[in-house]
């Protein structure tokens, strides 16, 4: 199979995407590591993912350096190496931005961003020593498109956005391979585990989103073709380009959305 042999550590596997993802790379052949905050949640998506021959369930808060580091220690120690690392672990936060609990906002920043900082500073020494490897960065549409009542949401993506692009060209000499994946609304339980949620979200009710497996299949093919960008599902891009050029257009179909969603 075409990842027999090689070693994937995805962060936040417990559900939604991330347990898609650790799933589409086992099923591809690949060992995978999947952490959570909670061994238990961890282990019961292992489970769930299969073929448990081939992978490990830790715990590991990303907010937490020393918790990241031994993720990759015990990556190293149970299977040798380390081939890709994908910073999945998000959280979100629907309130406004005049109003928002400023701990809050710290500490979906401390997940969202600082998060893939620390899973990005701990596995590139490994990566350059190995001389490959790549890192698949769970971003969002929200960080292209700033999303009324998400904004420290959005800000946290467009800042994985520019971090990550960033990183993939200081890390091209080393052979290191960094895509952004970018994700539309995707049917996960993501509105149900957020910070806080005194605002509703510009997602209409009657719009369920993406499947995760189609968002982990989008991922593994971005990483297979060693893309910059994946954005899933595909009709978002037009969306995003329309945004950039007239944003007036694109913010007023977003208030029709929020007054619908009331
Ligand atoms: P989800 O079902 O709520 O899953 C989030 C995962 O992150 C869980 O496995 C959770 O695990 C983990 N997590 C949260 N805080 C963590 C921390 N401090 N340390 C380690 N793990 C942590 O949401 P999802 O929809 O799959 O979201 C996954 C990623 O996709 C996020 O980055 C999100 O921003 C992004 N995304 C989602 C959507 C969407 O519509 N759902 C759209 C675009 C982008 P534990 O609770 O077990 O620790």
């Amino acid at each position: 199979m075409e990842m027999d042999g090689k070693v994937v550590v995805v962060t936040g596997a417990s559900m939604g995407i991330g347990e898609a993802i650790a799933k589409v790379f086992v099923d591809a052949g690949a060992s995978a590591v999947l952490l959570s905050r909670d061994a238990s949640r961890a282990e019961a998506a292992r489970q769930r993912v299969g073929n448990t021959g081939r992978t490990l369930a830790l715990a590991c808060d990303v907010r937490k350096r020393e918790d990241v580091d031994r993720a990759l220690a015990l990556t190293l120690h149970d299977f040798g190496r380390v081939d890709v690392w994908v910073n999945n672990a998000g959280i979100g936060l629907y309130d406004t931005a005049a109003e928002m609990d400023m701990s809050a906002c710290r500490e979906l920043f401390e997940t969202n961003f600082f998060g893939m900082i620390a899973g990005m500073q701990a596995v590139i020494p490994a990566m350059q020593k190995k001389g490959s490897g790549a890192i698949i960065n769970i971003s969002s549409v929200a960080g292209h498109i700033p999303l009324p009542f998400g904004s420290a949401y959005s800000a946290s993506k467009f800042a994985m956005n520019a971090l990550g692009k960033a990183a993939r060209l200081e890390l091209r000499r080393a052979h290191i391979h960094v895509l952004t994946v970018c994700p539309g609304f995707v049917s996960t339980a993501f509105s149900e585990n957020m910070l806080a949620s005194r605002k509703s979200s510009i997602r209409p009710k009657s719009v369920r989103g993406v499947s995760a497996q189609r968002v982990a299949q989008a991922a593994y093919r971005g990483y297979r073709k060693r893309q910059r960008e994946v954005v899933v599902p595909w009709t978002m891009i037009p969306v995003i380009k329309l945004y950039q050029l007239f944003p007036g257009v694109v913010e007023w179909g977003m208030a029709r959305a929020l007054r619908n969603s009331r």
